[in-house]
């Protein structure tokens, strides 16, 4: 840092991606370091910042951006850039490619799969049978799942084992995609799903199952679908982040019943030892499935030609201008890579003339102000701390059945 030459000048422009304020990216480094965790670097994350100018006119937009530690997995702040920007290529993947050429609305509809408590360990095989009987049960032929096994409302208790599924309103009929209604029912959802637990696990389930369900149209609502596909790439550290500094919900190093300086030190060995579990352990992947599979890919693409076929058929100067590998006009599918290469070389441009940013920052300097706008997740923050630490050492604190983080804003 000390190499930069740095201007201690405030910056005025709001930056929607910072994601993360000062104060809280210290607060949880702080806190990271009380317990033991290694944190170097992790406080300086996204505390200075450079700016670029247009190499043709200098008094074009100027490019911001923030130096970041890299560090995914354990700095919330370049976690959440992460998700983010994986959240973002996939979904232009699926507007692009989908969305863009159906003549109906195509929808992400979630559906969040959970279990009883009893049954919050099943092993990962098992439940992915369960996942795969459940799909083809309502007969989604395209969809994404994602296995996590921690609660994100209090990511170091027990194991809570539940599935995210981002799935399409999309069904092959007659070499033509149609529009697929099966998530509007919600009682069916519930029935099924007991049946499957109650089945493959040999037991009996009292009253219904938990099961939440929300959709979002690609096209109109591109926040919450863009929310959606976050929240499966997000990392443990970003729950962890959020309950301990964000909303304060839970304050894993404080509890004052525990007096006594040997018990304390136990506890802070305790969280310390599941604090570094949650930063090594693997990311939940997350298993596309159906006609999402890249073996899928030839029969996606000819079911989405013939609906191309029908809208191109109103231009015809696209018949003209394309001939892609189906020997048919205007179509061209765009893979993961190349639109991660057009997004590379777009924050390379000047967005008023397109031509490129200069190689050097013009200016550097010190983020010193909180001028990150108000983002849904701030919103809940100020909350009073409570003490949760029970959670973490393996009693129950609480019944984790009803929540999941994403279960409030479930649409009705
Ligand atoms: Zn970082
Ligand atoms: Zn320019």
């Amino acid at each position: 840092m000390s190499q930069l030459t740095l201007l201690e000048k405030p910056l005025e422009d709001i930056k929607p991606n910072r994601w993360i304020t000062i104060t809280e990216q210290r607060d949880f480094t702080e806190f990271l370091s009380n317990v033991g965790v290694n944190v170097e670097g992790l406080d300086w994350c996204a505390s200075t910042w450079e700016r670029y100018q247009c190499s043709k006119d200098n008094t074009h937009t100027k490019k911001i951006r923030y130096r970041s530690c890299s560090k995914r997995g354990l700095c919330p702040r370049c976690s959440m850039a992460y998700a983010s920007q994986r959240a973002n290529l996939q979904y232009q993947w699926i507007k692009q490619n989908l969305a863009d050429r159906l003549d109906f609305d195509l929808k992400m509809n979630q559906i969040v799969l959970t279990f009883p408590e009893s049954l919050h360990d099943i092993d990962s095989k098992s439940f992915s049978r369960m996942i795969k009987e459940f799909m083809k049960e309502f007969e989604i032929k395209a969809y994404g799942y994602c296995i996590q096994t921690r609660h994100s409302k209090d990511p170091l208790s027990d194991i809570y084992k539940h599935c995210h599924i981002l799935s399409l309103n999309i069904n092959p009929e007659d070499n033509k995609l149609v529009e697929s209604k099966y998530y509007f029912d919600v009682n069916k959802m519930r029935e099924v799903w007991k049946d499957i637990i109650e089945r493959h696990t040999n037991s009996k389930i009292e009253g219904s199952v938990n099961l939440h369900t929300k959709y979002a149209s690609i096209r109109h609502d591109k926040p919450e679908v863009l929310h959606l596909l976050a929240y499966l790439y997000r990392y443990s550290i970003h729950d962890l982040f959020n309950v301990q500094i964000r909303k304060a919900s839970i304050n894993y190093v404080q509890c004052p019943q525990i007096e006594n300086s040997n018990d304390k030190a136990l506890r802070l060995q305790e969280v310390r030892s599941k604090i570094t579990d949650l930063i090594h352990e693997d990311k939940s992947r997350i298993i596309w499935c159906g006609l999402l599979t890249s073996t899928k890919r030839a029969e996606l693409m000819k079911l989405m030609l013939y609906a191309d076929s029908i809208q191109s058929s109103l231009d015809p100067t696209e018949y003209i201008v394309q001939v892609d590998s189906f020997a048919k006009p205007g179509f061209h599918w765009k893979s993961l890579v190349e639109l991660e290469k057009e997004m590379r070389v777009r924050a390379k441009e000047c967005r008023d003339c397109g031509s490129p940013y200069e190689d050097q920052p013009f200016e550097t300097g010190n983020y010193e102000m909180d001028n990150e706008p108000m983002t849904r997740t701030n919103e809940t923050t100020n909350t009073i701390p409570k003490c949760r630490v029970a959670s973490a050492f393996g009693r129950k604190a609480r019944d984790t059945r009803n929540d999941c983080s994403e279960v409030e804003r479930t649409s009705a």
